[in-house]
């Protein structure tokens, strides 16, 4: 090929669904998946090369290349095939795509030096200190406990819950010192516990299938030790010398489990989260390209992790809606990860307490491979469930006799005990008890949540915050007040009622950063009595073995939801919550406060368990071929005007003919109809048969980007959406 007459074709982020071309540099070997600088709509872009080919117009007429950026590191080979694929599947631009797969830092020209990981050691000095002599400053003994063992990355350390700050004050004190990561010697893996038949079995199904392609649904209640499970595979794996990458929903929340990956894994291990700046995502990308790395744990994004020694890949929590990302490119990580795991011809393991129904159904039609995991190991028992029936009694502040006594009971029995409610804030509700009056959000169909703390008005839509209005702005009385229960009351409440403990709130507005949620996870591990109060932060993964109370206070309002898939995650969510409790010896108690102690779904959950339960359930979904047993995808669009929105899935209705098997519904409004100030409407397809919903998709998403009304309206198209029709 003549090189001086050679084009690539580049992925731009821009919504477009096809590439560019540009003139290649002679003078630079042409490697697809080079990142480049180029210009686009009088605007510098960087883009990914797909593809190399000869012009077919004169090449002096085609605008060139700007710059190669790192030459020597371009976006491996299987990447760019994932690409290809989640282009593909998902009926998006491949351009954005791949600008979804890179880390930003690596999307720049002006890219900051990627940052060499830090490390600390103890001295000589800080070796002859004895840990325990530190009573008044229990951080740095903490420090200085974790660094006995072995040198540690400061990003480790922060999981531990062990600030830059303690660290900084102990290095001026010459006990610790910072080198560079590059130079921490691997140290010895320590051991685990002896696996159960069950466990060992799971391993032994991992295990046996290194080498191919072989997807298997872990399905273990809560606590059986799947954890353990992934770790002995991996184990296997990195004596092969592979890679393992573990797809977590939110490692941010838990430190104990990248801590407890790095101390019995050895080996080098990276953690990718949302705490990490933009040179560090970077780095971590460009080590694990270098076969530097052999585990990766990292949260939905981390499923575009470069791989050049593949071995295993696990998805945890392989249900949890965080694996799905909702704008951009609507991809899930757990499909994803599954796709990959095909591509590269390696095991792919899914793990949950509370399978995915898509997962069940794999695992039931022979996709998957199946492992239980039917019990917890040694004595730990499950918790014992009653229902609360709290119909005509239920006092303003929302918490019955019965929960109040319970605590009551736990707290002086030394246990731990967890208050869950799905709603942050005081209240959901500012109403004037003259004329009835309620503070709505402007700009949504929705209420705006008082949050005392700040005496504010918040939409937890939209984002938009105002002071509190002390006068109705209707009627003019001064009876305005907060009604109902969020956390931020509740937790007040607990702690006027529960004074002789400490009562720690969880959730969005509480817990801002990595560091806040260690600190509490620290206080709590201590065992003393305490009252947790938090929203479905608690229910998502974390251990807290002192917990013997689950209290659930309000779970009504999801039984009636009007998205076909709330009965499935309301089971979940029940199932994980309880599963928070009797993590020890002790057993435990779950009391859920209901006003509809007769709905079908307790019954079925807590009589035959979730497993049974997403089986019926998946009978149900037969019949009627909604998802797993049939296909779906939605259509949005919206709009400042009704009628853009409206014209824009008129004419996406009419602009193809609709084969037969596919049905169409709407345009209808989204569940909420109004969101920061656009309207928002939807169609969905349905088709029994994924292949030929697939085939209509991908012709008509094309013709959806030629409409003249696409450009009135913002649509995206979700393909397996997994919230709200
Ligand atoms: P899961 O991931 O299913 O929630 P984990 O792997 O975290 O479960 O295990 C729950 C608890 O049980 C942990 O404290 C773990 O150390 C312990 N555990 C797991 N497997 C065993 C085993 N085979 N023997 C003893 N303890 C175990
Ligand atoms: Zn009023
Ligand atoms: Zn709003």
């Amino acid at each position: 090929m003549n090189a001086d007459a050679l084009v690539c074709r580049v992925a731009l982020p821009v919504p477009v669904p096809r590439l560019f071309d540009y003139r290649w540099p002679t003078d630079l070997p042409a490697n697809p998946g080079s990142r480049v600088l180029v210009t686009f709509a009088n605007r510098k872009l960087v883009g990914v090369v797909l593809e190399f080919g000869l012009p077919s117009i004169d090449i002096a007429r085609i605008k060139p290349v700007h710059q190669v950026i790192d030459p020597a590191l371009p976006v491996p080979e299987p990447l760019l095939e994932l690409a290809r694929w989640a282009a593909a599947y998902y009926c998006h631009p491949i351009g954005e795509v791949a600008a979804t797969m890179l880390p930003t830092a690596l999307r720049r020209v002006d890219r900051p030096q990627p940052r060499p990981r830090l490390a600390w050691n103890l001295t000589s000095a800080g070796r002859a200190v004895d840990p325990g002599s530190l009573t008044r400053a229990p951080r740095q003994r903490q420090a200085l406990e974790s660094l006995t063992r072995r040198p540690m990355e400061s990003d480790a350390l922060l999981s531990a819950g062990v600030s830059s700050d303690v660290l900084r004050r102990l290095a001026d004190k010459g006990w610790v010192e910072r080198i560079s990561a590059a130079n921490l010697s691997e140290h010895q893996p320590t051991a685990g516990p002896s696996l159960t038949e069950a466990q060992a079995a799971a391993v032994a199904q991992i295990t046996a299938k290194l080498e191919r392609f072989s997807p298997l649904l872990l399905e273990g209640i809560t606590g059986s030790g799947k954890t353990e499970v992934y770790l002995a595979a991996i184990r296997r794996c990195l004596e092969l010398d592979r890679q393992a990458l573990v797809i977590v929903p939110e490692i941010g929340l838990t430190p104990q489990l990248s801590e407890r990956f790095r101390q019995r894994l050895g080996g080098r291990l990276a953690v990718v989260h949302s705490g990490l700046g933009d040179p560090e995502r970077a780095q971590t990308w460009v080590d694990a390209a270098r076969g530097r790395l052999d585990v990766v744990i990292g949260t939905r994004s981390a499923v575009f992790t470069p791989l050049p020694r593949p071995g295993l890949i696990v998805v945890d929590e392989e249900h949890d809606l965080s694996l799905k990302q909702q704008d951009g490119l609507h991809y899930s990580a757990r499909d994803l990860a599954v796709q990959r795991a095909k591509m590269l011809d390696i095991p792919v393991v899914l793990g949950s307490a509370t399978p995915s129904l898509e997962s069940i159904h794999n695992a039931e039609t022979g996709k998957y491979d199946h492992a239980v995991l039917p019990r917890r190991p040694g004595a730990a028992r499950l918790p014992e469930v009653r229902l609360i029936d709290v119909r005509g009694h239920l006092p303003e502040h929302g918490l019955s006799g019965e929960v109040l006594q319970a605590l009551d009971q736990h707290l002086s029995q030394g246990g731990q005990a967890l208050v869950f409610l799905n709603r942050r804030g005081f209240a959901p509700v500012l109403i004037c008890n003259a004329c009835g009056w309620t503070a709505e959000c402007r700009r949504c169909d929705a209420r705006m949540t008082f949050h005392q703390a700040d005496d504010q008005l918040r939409c937890h839509h939209c984002g938009m915050e105002q002071k509190r209005p002390t006068l109705c702005p209707d009627c003019g009385s001064s009876r305005v007040i907060p009604l109902g229960v969020g956390t931020e009351r509740l937790a007040a409440l607990l702690q006027r009622r529960f004074s002789q403990v400490p009562v720690h709130r969880i959730d969005r507005d509480t817990v801002r950063g990595r560091t806040a949620f260690a600190d509490l996870v620290t206080k709590v591990m201590t065992g003393q009595p305490c009252i947790l109060v938090g929203t479905q932060m608690l229910a998502k993964g974390h251990d807290f073995p002192g917990v013997t109370l689950v209290c659930v206070v309000n779970i009504d309002q999801a039984l009636f939801s009007s998205d076909f898939r709330a009965t499935e995650r309301t089971a979940q969510l029940l199932t994980q919550v309880s599963g928070r409790a009797g993590r020890n010896d002790a057993g435990g108690t779950v009391l859920l406060q209901t006003h509809h102690p007769d709905h079908p779904l307790f019954e079925q959950v807590l009589r035959t368990g979730y497993g049974r339960f997403a089986r019926l359930l998946i009978r149900e979904r037969q019949a009627a071929a909604f998802p797993p047993c049939g296909h779906m995808a939605l259509l949005r669009a919206e709009a400042l005007k009704k009628q853009d929105a409206e014209r824009f899935l008129d004419a996406a209705m009419g602009c193809l003919p609709v084969p037969p098997e596919v049905d169409l519904y709407g345009p209808m409004p989204s569940p909420m109809e109004r969101r920061a100030g656009r309207y928002r409407l939807q169609l969905l397809l349905l088709c029994p048969d994924r292949g030929k919903l697939q085939r209509f998709l991908r012709s008509w998403s094309k013709s959806l980007f030629d409409l003249k009304d696409a450009r009135r309206a913002r649509w995206s198209l979700d393909v397996d959406p997994q919230d709200s029709i």
